[in-house]
């Protein structure tokens, strides 16, 4: 059955049948925690009541009418998003690499009427900003671009967390027009930049009239504890994009701007047939009020110091233990080895989780977990973990 898909997955052998809250059933009726949440997409957890009401209530009564028309969820789910994130306006797409497509091509366009005949955007190493041509390009991983060259011009590469490799590029070149970066990254491994970072970064786009454009696809919608990454400091971006946990897991990307960004993209320049359909936007709209009204974006800043402090405790002084690090509900666990093997182990042991960067454990449960099954995560790897790491020491 398997053969007739494209063999792009390296799946593990478990499917699903039902879900509820942070858990998973597979069809044997075997229940796994799941501290991934679809990579950090279900935030409020699966078969959520208030999301699975909305998209009910929206299905019975329209599901798309293609942006031809005026669609009064997402004028609403827009209005909400801008108020939340200090933003003007946002374009809706269908998933995070449609979303920085989005904000690639608004800083093109901004370039353009600029006079920048040929503008660059500044990108960091270890970054992920998804698989088609130009945000595969952005992305900082060789492994994942290799084989689909010609490549997408127009970007320029720098570390993370570097200010100083941007004031280098700054010195020699007149066409960057705009710094793509996540506020945390990622797929990149759980990277945590300097306190400082972000708001050094808007200093220098400040100076040299570049747009900070943020990838909140995978650290927006209360991921982190705020809204949204950024917010952990008092720096605002010109550009955000969403995705993940957006809708809870009906496909939904946004590109939000502000100030003259916002004003870029007019009538033809861009589009997406199925971007912001009703459905999605209902489901949006029910994600946002369910972080607000229970007090989510608190729960995933207590919750996450728990699952940290608990991961520390269970591998005080194990050697081998790089670094345990993130912020809220995002988690990671380096290790000096290969972590790849801890997946099946804990899939067998009933969690789901990830590794990343093959050395980085990768926490994401879904926000409204419950702080003993957290307890009981931090136990079970805790143990799988020593157990590896005893094999290589
Ligand atoms: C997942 C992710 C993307 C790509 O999103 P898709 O919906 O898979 O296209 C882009 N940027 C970041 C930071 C991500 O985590």
């Amino acid at each position: 059955m398997l053969e007739s898909l494209m063999n792009t997955y390296a799946r593990l052998p478990v499917s699903f049948s039902h879900g509820e809250g942070a858990w998973l059933w597979d069809c044997q009726g075997r229940r796994y925690f799941d501290a991934i949440a679809g990579i950090a997409v279900c935030g409020l957890g699966h078969a959520h009541p208030a999301v699975t009401r909305a998209i009910c209530e929206q299905a019975g009564r329209l599901i798309h009418t293609s942006n031809l028309y005026q669609i009064e969820a997402q004028a609403r789910l827009g209005q909400r998003l801008t108020a939340l994130a200090g933003m003007d306006r946002v374009f809706f797409a269908n998933s995070g690499a449609e979303a920085n497509e989005a904000a690639i091509k608004l800083a093109r366009l901004y370039a353009h009427q600029r006079g920048i005949a040929q503008p660059a955007i500044l990108v960091a190493e270890h970054s992920f900003h998804g698989r088609t041509l130009a945000t595969l390009t952005a992305t900082g991983n060789r492994k994942a671009q290799a084989g689909f060259e010609p490549l997408v011009q127009g970007f320029v590469r720098v570390p993370f967390n570097d200010i100083e490799a941007i004031d280098k590029v700054a010195v020699n070149r007149t066409n960057i027009v705009a710094v793509l970066v996540e506020p945390l990254q990622g797929e990149g491994g759980v990277i945590v930049p300097a306190p400082d970072y972000l708001s050094a970064l808007r200093q220098r786009c400040d100076q040299h009239g570049w747009l900070l454009m943020v990838d909140e696809i995978q650290t927006g919608m209360g991921r982190t504890g705020r809204w949204f990454a950024h917010q952990h400091s008092d720096v605002q971006p010109d550009v955000m994009t969403l995705a993940k946990g957006l809708a809870n897991g009906v496909p939904m990307g946004a590109c939000l701007a502000r100030g003259e960004a916002a004003l870029t993209l007019g009538p033809g320049t861009h589009g997406s047939t199925f971007g912001g359909n009703p459905l999605a936007c209902a489901a949006a709209l029910a994600v946002i009020d369910t972080i607000d009204q229970s007090g989510l974006l608190e729960q995933a800043t207590t919750l996450g110091e728990m699952l940290r402090t608990a991961l520390a405790q269970e591998l005080d002084e194990v050697a081998g233990i790089v670094a345990i690090r993130g912020q809220g509900l995002m988690l990671g666990i380096e290790l000096e080895c290969d972590a790849r093997p801890l997946v099946a182990e804990a899939l067998q042991a009933g969690w789901l989780i990830n590794v990343t960067a093959e050395r980085v454990v990768r926490l994401l449960p879904p926000l409204i977990a419950d702080p003993a099954d957290l307890q009981q995560l931090a136990q079970v790897l805790g143990q799988l973990i020593r157990s590896l790491l005893s094999a290589t020491h």
